[in-house]
């Protein structure tokens, strides 16, 4: 599987003179590209963290384990460079059909990226499942970088411990301290992820952030809301559906989701008393959205279950969670 199906770079395909592809001589200033895998284990803030290297939000975040179940791509544009974040769903134990597709999303990104970001929670120890990831880097050498997040909780001796006991699990290039919270060190961060790109193209043009249709960024953004709200087995049970988005003739907009969840005892959760639970999500949910289209919006959310969606390929599928 392709981490990332790899765009035509902007402007290939045009031909020199004589119909012959021109080669720009290897220089100093060369562009350079790549794409980054950002991996980890879940929780440890890789969503906050690409979020805040891109500069905008493009994945959700939660307190939550396992927010995120799609590859998101992120992509940060500098001068001279590109370079082309994608977010992964932590590395876990399978236990469901849409665990084995996250693990799968998460091993596929690993195996063909130019730059692995590992980020590890610097408030914990190294554990096996960051042994299990650096075990798992595609070829001995792979350019690696340690972002130890979360340094803003812990002080200079914690941090200075952290960093030399992740550092140890692999000969990573750099190793640099960062609270992706508090956007600390973020610069640093990306001169360390810059020495590792390779001369390449610019595979997406200038002004595109990512490439989430805007169908799948609603839902998702429906989904974090909610996982704010709701506990224990409630947030691996929920998935967002976007129906419809159109225009008004008024200038509004008009979004129709559906909250898809297990049990019918989820389903009284979700809608709460007096539907408390799902006014406060749509009500969150469509203020940042509104935020996001510069639109006054009109949110229509409902609640439907949907048995064991998550062992269940063909719905798993229409959920929008592919086998690709
Ligand atoms: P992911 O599962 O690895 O993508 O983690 P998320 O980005 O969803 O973040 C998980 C939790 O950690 C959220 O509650 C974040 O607010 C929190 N978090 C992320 N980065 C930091 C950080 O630098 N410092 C602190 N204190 N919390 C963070
Ligand atoms: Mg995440």
């Amino acid at each position: 599987m392709r981490a990332a199906p790899r765009p035509a770079p902007v402007g290939a395909g045009l031909l020199g003179e004589g119909g012959r592809e021109e080669v720009v001589p290897l220089a100093e200033e060369t562009f350079r590209s790549g794409f980054v895998g950002v991996v980890g284990r879940p929780n440890v803030g890789k969503s906050t963290l690409v979020n805040a290297l891109v500069g905008r939000k493009v994945a959700i975040v939660s307190e939550k384990p396992q927010t995120t179940r799609n590859r998101i791509l992120g992509v940060l544009n500098g001068p001279g460079y590109q370079m082309v974040f994608l977010d992964t769903p932590g590395m876990i134990e399978p236990r469901c059909e849409l665990d084995q597709y996250m693990v799968k999303i998460a091993r596929g990104t690993v195996a063909d990226v130019d730059v692995v970001l590992l980020v590890v929670d610097g408030t914990e120890r190294p554990g096996p499942a960051e042994r299990a990831l650096v075990a798992s880097f595609p070829r001995k050498g792979v350019a690696a970088v340690l972002a130890v997040n979360k340094v803003d909780l812990l002080g200079p001796a914690e941090t200075a411990r952290a960093l030399e006991s992740y550092g140890e699990l692999y000969a990573f290039r750099r190793t640099v301290p960062v609270s992706a919270l508090l956007g600390t060190n973020l610069d640093e961060l990306r001169q360390a992820v810059y020495d590792c790109l390779p001369p390449g193209p610019r595979y997406y043009p200038e002004g595109m952030v990512t490439d989430q249709p805007d169908h799948f960024y609603v839902a998702e953004i429906v989904r974090e809301k909610i996982l704010e709200l709701v506990r224990e087995e409630v947030p691996y049970a929920v998935a967002v559906v976007v129906e419809e988005i159109t225009s008004r003739p008024n200038g509004m907009l008009y979004i129709r989701a559906y909250v898809f969840c297990e049990r019918a005892g989820q389903r009284g959760i979700l809608v709460g008393q007096n539907a408390r639970v799902l006014k406060t999500a749509g009500t969150r949910a469509r203020q940042e959205l509104e935020q996001y289209f510069g639109k006054r919006i009109y949110l229509d959310l409902w609640v439907k279950v949907r048995r064991d969606w998550r062992d269940d390929p063909s719905t798993l599928q229409q959920l929008g969670y592919r086998f690709k």
